[in-house]
């Protein structure tokens, strides 16, 4: 069968190497000059930064990112490096320091330590983070037979309802929430699922690309192309002809088509209405895709550093201006933003120093909407100050931790919501997709198959986003081709 994958992303790159190994003629589409989307890595002036991508978990001898990784024989292609902590959390109102280690029995025994009387409550609440993610099966490699999976009630409930249930300490509350950034939590809708999948992922065994996450973006490449397919870079997908819902062909933006058997979709799925020509989607679900609401953005100061003057830690280092804001790094606030700031940094050849620090925190859209019609490098010179206002303003955050950053620097930049719309494609720059809303959890996620017969989505807008998430799904769209269980059952059977 030929296949096209539009969207040459985490999404569309695993799901494209799967189906290529599965002995169909894979061709990715990508409007980008490199491969990758979130899981891209770029070069200034000889120093390599990331995109996104700068935790991830499963990597571990069995985990499941090491277990489709052997199976697409990709794993010797990667350098993976482990953690022994999940994170320092550094809360400044209140002066206090937490360094969450990994492992579940380490996780336990530390939180334990520094709150006794809540001993009981962190092992039940640590068991029921580890329940609620084997309900998601494929997270396991186990295969899913039932379309409509069902669910306890904790798996739908709001995440800040799930950490109440279990502790009574409003510190420790805060606390378990620390991993909220990687899902842009918003309490009383993220649900705990999403929250107990990347606690376990992170508890489990946390890492990180040390050779920069574009390695798995090559590496996914490599085997498409070694199995006789083609990943094209530069080619904007803008119109896709549909005739009987059935699509016929895709077009670039340079006017080239493109044509094969089935089409997968690894992009926003709300541009697909403006993109799709021909009687396909109906309007009720032309309306869906355009009104799921999205998770925020994030504004990312990247600080080039001096050679050995900021000693390397491997593990992030998340710092809030309180515990209780903990929950607001979502909210739309210009005048108290950032209330958190995760700091990654990366290592000299040596491994003794930081060469450079990334600062990533969340942003709402709003921050920047009135310069919507602007594009990277054709900024007007006001947004370009309020970029430099928003860069001090998380420097100063970051400076409570690493007070000679300022002079530590060589230079400094920054992305804003604006650059992850029009690098990704996003919408509103949105940094996971599609908000999964624990009220109305069935609305705000889409099944694979379209509409269209011959149409079918991938990526992170469909389930959950992240090394977690869109790998499994990208999964679950492949077997939709090829049977379900087939792929699983062979990765199951890699040592
Ligand atoms: C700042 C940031 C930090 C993150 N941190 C982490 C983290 O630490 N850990 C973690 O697990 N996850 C993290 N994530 C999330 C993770 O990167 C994403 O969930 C994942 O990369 C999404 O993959 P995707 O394939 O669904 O989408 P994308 O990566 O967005 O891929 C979509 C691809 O489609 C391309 N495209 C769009 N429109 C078109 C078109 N018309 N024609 C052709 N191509 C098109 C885009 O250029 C892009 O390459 C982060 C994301 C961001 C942005």
């Amino acid at each position: 069968m030929e296949i096209i994958v539009i969207g040459a992303g985490l999404g569309g790159l695993f799901c494209g190497a799967l189906l290529a190994k599965e002995g169909h003629k894979v061709t990715v589409l990508e409007k980008n000059p490199h491969i990758g989307g979130g899981l891209q890595t770029f070069v200034r002036n000889g120093e390599s930064y990331e995109t996104g991508m700068h935790v991830a978990g499963g990597f571990h001898e069995q985990g499941s990112l090491y277990r489709i990784c052997r199976y697409l024989g990709i794993w010797d292609r990667l350098e993976i490096a482990q953690s022994d902590l999940m994170s320092s959390v550094i809360y400044l109102a209140e002066g206090r320091t937490y360094r969450i280690p990994a492992g579940k029995e380490a996780f336990v025994g530390y939180l334990s330590d520094v709150f006794p009387e809540e001993s009981g409550n962190i092992r039940n609440y640590t068991e029921a983070l580890f329940r609620l993610s084997e309900e998601e099966k494929l997270f396991y490699m186990k295969s899913n037979p039932e379309t409509y999976p069902v669910h306890s009630d904790e798996f739908m409930m709001p995440a800040d309802e799930f950490i109440a249930k279990y502790i009574d300490n409003p510190e420790l509350r805060s606390l378990l929430a620390f991993v909220n950034p990687l899902y842009a939590g918003v309490p009383g809708h993220s649900p705990a699922f999403l929250h107990a999948m990347i606690s376990v992922m992170f508890i489990d065994h946390p890492c990180r690309f040390a050779g920069g996450s574009s390695q798995l973006a090559d590496a996914l490449s490599w085997v498409i192309t070694r199995n006789g397919g083609a990943v094209l870079t530069r080619t904007n997908v803008t119109r896709i002809l549909v005739e009987e819902r059935t699509v016929k062909c895709v077009i670039d933006s340079e006017g080239r088509e493109y044509k094969a058997d089935t089409y997968i979709s690894d992009i926003h799925p709300c541009l697909l209405p403006d993109m799709i020509e021909g009687k396909a989607f109906t309007p009720g679900y032309c309306e869906r895709l355009r009104t799921i609401p999205d998770t925020v953005s994030a504004f990312k100061v990247y600080v080039r550093l001096k050679p050995g003057r900021v000693p390397f830690v491997e593990h992030p280092v998340s710092i809030l201006d309180s515990m209780p804001n903990t929950w607001n790094l979502s909210v739309h606030d210009p005048e108290g933003w950032p209330h958190g700031v995760s700091c990654f940094m990366a290592p000299s050849a040596d491994g003794r120093w930081a060469t450079h620090i990334s600062a990533l925190s969340l942003m709402s859209w709003k921050e920047v909407s009135r310069w919507a019609g602007t594009r990277t490098g054709h900024r007007t010179p006001d947004y370009l100050e309020w970029k430099k206002v928003r860069t001090e303003r998380v420097l100063d955050m970051v400076s409570k931790v690493f007070p000679d950053i300022r002079e530590d620097m060589v230079e400094c930049f920054a992305a804003s919501p604006l650059t992850f719309r029009d690098w990704l494609g996003s919408r509103n720059g949105s940094i996971y997709g599609y908000f999964k809303d624990s009220g109305n959890l069935v609305m705000s996620q889409l099944p694979i198959r379209t509409k269209v017969t011959n149409l079918l989505l991938t990526g992170q807008n469909v389930n959950m986003h992240g090394i977690g998430g869109v790998p499994m799904t990208a999964i679950e769209t492949a077997e939709t081709l090829t049977g379900i269980g087939v792929i699983v059952n062979k990765i199951r059977k890699v040592r």
